[in-house]
Formats: structure tokens, C-alpha cells, sequence
């Protein structure tokens, strides 16, 4: 008896990048592959959303302030800020979920921001309803491995 291949197909969903995923996946597994995707869209959307927030909130606050948000390069904080003649960078990550700087992110504030005494801020926020709520901390040596990936036990 020949064994039975099991049903896959090619998921054509596109990410929130607009790249098609093309992964092969097994059709018994197909609804939970889509959940995947839809929770990736959900936290894209709040990404966009909070990051625009967050240069609101970071330009009221500075409102004579230059704010520069970054572009995708992966260890640069997202946004950085010139005020009063003194540049700052700011990392937002949200309270809940992926809260904690990569290692990459940690050693590039430490690097560019710490060792040459520029300051360097998480914003943590949190989504309320369609409200954000932002807090800011200030990173020092201490404080940047608090927040940092490696902290976590
Ligand atoms: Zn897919």
C-alpha cells in the first residue's frame, strides 16, 4: 500500500510588508498558520500606530525639538531628537509583549549613546482602548540591562 502524502499547500498570504509568505504548510494546520498571520497584521498596525503616537507625544513635549524617526535599520533607536543643541535617541517598546531591547539594540546605545554621553530613552507605552500611554525612562549602565534581553530569567 502506498502511504499517503500529507495534503500541504502554498500560503499565498502576504505579510504586513507585502511580501507573500510562500510557506508550505501542512492543510491540517492551515487555520492556526492563518491566526499566525492575522496576529503579525494586528501588531504591524499597532506598530505604525504607536510610533506615530509616540513622535506626537515626543514633539509636544519638544516642541522647538527636531525629531528624526529612524528608518529599519534594526539596532538604532527609533527615533532621534535635537534639542537645545543636544541630540538624544528613543527606543519605544510597548509594556506588554515584545518589551525588552534586543542584544544588538542594547549594544549599539551603549556603544553610540552611553559611552559618548549622549542620553539614550526607552518609551514604554501602553494601548488603552485607541488612547496610548507613554512613560519614559532614562537608560543608564544599569538601566539599559534591565530592559535588555539578557536580564530575562
Ligand atoms: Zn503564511
Amino acid at each position: 500500500m502506498k502511504s499517503k502524502k500529507p495534503l500541504r499547500y502554498t500560503c499565498k498570504i502576504k505579510s504586513p510588508k507585502g511580501k507573500i509568505c510562500g510557506k508550505s504548510v501542512l492543510e491540517s494546520k492551515r487555520s492556526e498558520h492563518q491566526k499566525q498571520h492575522r496576529k503579525a497584521r494586528t501588531a504591524s498596525g499597532t506598530g505604525i500606530a504607536s510610533h506615530e503616537a509616540a513622535k506626537k507625544y515626543l514633539q509636544k513635549k519638544y516642541p522647538k525639538a527636531l525629531i528624526i524617526r529612524t528608518g529599519k535599520e534594526e539596532a538604532i533607536p527609533d527615533f532621534v531628537l535635537f534639542n537645545k543643541g543636544k541630540l538624544s535617541f528613543y527606543e519605544l517598546k510597548p509594556v506588554k509583549g515584545d518589551n525588552l531591547l534586543k542584544r544588538d539594540q542594547r549594544d549599539w546605545i551603549k556603544k553610540n549613546c552611553l559611552q559618548k554621553r549622549l542620553n539614550a530613552f526607552l518609551i514604554r507605552y501602553e494601548k488603552n482602548k485607541d488612547k496610548f500611554d507613554f512613560k519614559i525612562i532614562k537608560l543608564d549602565f544599569d538601566k539599559i540591562m534591565e530592559y535588555c534581553c539578557s536580564s530575562k530569567k
